[in-house]
């Protein structure tokens, strides 16, 4: 079988183990005699995936009973509305960090709903870096501070989260949930969508703390409301089966592998190979991100000239390799270089960059 080099930002590839599980299973899973697409989610064969791929999400990130962890439909996008709209009143102020184009979206659905202080704007650094601790305006006893984890297409992550004196941070995690293991103490709400670090499109998981979950307000759409959700485990309707059943599959692969401290080596390994490879060769790859916030799962460089960036792109596909093209909002080169992406991915695109730099610098 000839896979590719996936380096595609989202949907992004796949532990090929967790694909081939679903190859094996999917005219007849579990002894049903049907595939998961075709079971009642009510079933007891369902119901143990749905709750193993629950299990696991907490058991790697260390979460206690207080956390909820839901898988909701609509992408990470319905949450930029959702959680102002569960969380934020009227008269309320959230914090939002913003730090790339992800984060101005969650801010203008947030100013639907209540008072937005934008606690650092990324538009003053270029959207470079990630703020210094001491750059956050951040208001006392604000509803909750956002932030987004790592920013896919500008290609900046959160190394160290910010110190926000006690109130939750509410996270989109989307490009790099569970790239290695962290503290969910100051954590009041999660989200993530599913394709880019975890599974195929289609499932958001969303996890919520209970105190978070007791304030939400009540007066919203029945299927709007976290606590709909959070009552019912997620069955309150019809979830995304297929797509919570691949979760599961690459949740119980990344536990064969060691779980999220070997899920972090081998992301740091992996990036570090492509971060050396731009340094060792500043004439040709630049950088434009700040190094105290490159990204570990999208690493953006640029080369000499939009001519050879598109030769690069092209002469990169004809390898087999598919994805460098950065976002098409800021240009040059992305490797998306996500937890499921193999380390022959990374070496061969390595290779392949010092090769074209050699050729065309
Ligand atoms: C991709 C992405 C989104 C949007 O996700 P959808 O599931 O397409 O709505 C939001 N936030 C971040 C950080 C992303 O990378």
């Amino acid at each position: 079988m000839a896979r590719a080099f996936n380096f595609f930002a989202g949907p992004a590839v796949l532990p090929l183990p967790a694909i081939e599980r679903a190859q094996k299973e999917l005219a007849d899973w579990a002894g049903t005699g049907t595939s998961i697409m075709e079971t009642s989610h009510r079933s007891k064969e369902y119901d143990a995936v749905h709750n193993e791929a629950i299990a696991l999400i907490k058991e790697f990130i260390g979460l206690d009973e207080h956390y909820q962890v839901l898988f909701l439909g609509g992408g990470a996008s319905l949450q930029f509305a959702m959680v102002p709209m569960n969380l934020l009143g009227k008269d309320q102020t959230a914090d939002y960090i913003h730090t790339g184009t992800w984060s101005k979206k969650a801010i203008a659905e947030a100013k639907l709903f209540g008072h937005v202080n934008v606690a650092f704007d990324g538009e003053t650094v270029g959207l470079t870096r990630i703020p210094r601790q001491d750059e956050l305006k951040l208001t006392p006893n604000a509803r909750y501070v956002h932030i987004t984890s790592n920013n896919t297409i500008k290609g900046t992550q959160w190394h160290t989260f910010p110190d926000t004196h006690g109130v939750p941070i509410v996270a989109d995690m989307s490009s790099d949930f569970l790239w290695r293991p962290f503290d969910p103490k100051p954590f009041g709400l999660i989200y993530a969508g599913a394709q880019k670090n975890l599974g195929p499109a289609g499932v958001t998981i969303v996890i919520i703390r209970d105190d978070i979950l007791a304030q939400c307000k009540a007066e919203n759409p029945t299927m709007l409301k976290y606590a709909t959700h959070a009552k019912e485990n997620s069955l309150f309707n019809t979830p995304p089966v297929f797509p919570i059943y691949m979760v599961r599959n690459v949740l119980s692969y990344m536990k064969d592998l060691g779980g999220l401290k070997a899920v972090e080596a081998h992301n740091r390994k992996k990036a570090g190979l492509i971060y050396d490879t731009i340094d060792a060769n500043p004439t040709f790859f630049r950088a434009p991100v700040d190094k105290g916030s490159r990204s570990f799962m999208n690493i953006v460089f640029r080369l000499p000239s939009e001519e050879l960036e598109a030769k690069f792109v092209a002469e990169g596909k004809a390898r087999r390799m598919l994805g460098l093209k950065g976002h098409r909002s800021v240009g040059g080169i992305r490797v998306s270089a996500y937890n499921s992406c193999p380390m022959e991915s990374v070496e061969a695109v390595v290779a392949f960059m010092k090769e074209f730099a050699k050729a065309n610098g």
